[in-house]
């Protein structure tokens, strides 16, 4: 817990370093205050709008260097250069809470709670995607055995891996970084 406190704070400050650097810049950073104010205040948690459809084929593609000014920088390693967390110290591998997990660049729905399921390898697992057509599966060379890359459909973020060894009604196993996601806790019924 020590560990993502001190993360955290590295990230505000990496945030406020960067928006400071690109002043007047109108990215995806909302803050919901006046937008004339300046200089900008900036939120350790970025908003997104959620998307809760199934893909409708229209990409979100931007430059690694427009990613660098929103993502923080833990989220720009995991999705466009392909980082991996390291197990059992992301947010969400220990989740149980119902909800939805969305991308953490673009806001695509992409996984659900029931979907999920205990895997005991430390990261997130889910035996589907919300929608089939939400993620993008891609051969992936990069290391001695070959794997199955699974990445948003959408915005092309680097999500984590699927697997053949998951638990019915599919066997697949999505093994997917916490900073890749965005969870949004269901609501109660009334
Ligand atoms: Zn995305």
């Amino acid at each position: 817990m020590r560990f993502i406190i001190l993360s955290l704070g590295a990230l505000i400050v990496g945030t406020a370093a960067c928006v400071s650097g690109i002043s007047g810049s109108n990215a995806a950073v909302s803050d919901g205050a006046d937008p004339s104010a300046t200089p900008r205040r900036t939120k350790a948690v970025r908003e997104i709008t959620y998307t809760d459809a199934e893909f409708d084929g229209k990409e979100v593609l931007m430059t690694d260097a427009e990613w660098k000014k929103i993502l923080t920088p833990v989220e720009y390693t995991m999705m466009r250069e392909a980082g991996t967390e390291t197990p059992f110290s992301g947010a969400y591998f220990n989740n149980h809470e119902d909800g939805v997990y969305y991308c953490a660049a673009c806001g695509l729905v992409l996984f659900r709670s029931e979907n999920k399921f205990d895997s005991g390898t430390g990261w997130p697992s889910f035996y589907q995607p919300a929608f089939k057509k939400n993620v993008i599966e891609k051969v992936d060379r990069s290391l001695d055995e070959v794997r199955t890359e699974v990445l948003c459909a959408r915005c092309h973020a680097h999500l984590g891996h699927v697997f053949d060894d998951g638990p019915q009604p599919t066997g697949l196993r999505y093994c997917i970084n916490s900073p890749a996601l965005r969870f949004k806790k269901a609501e109660a019924p009334e």
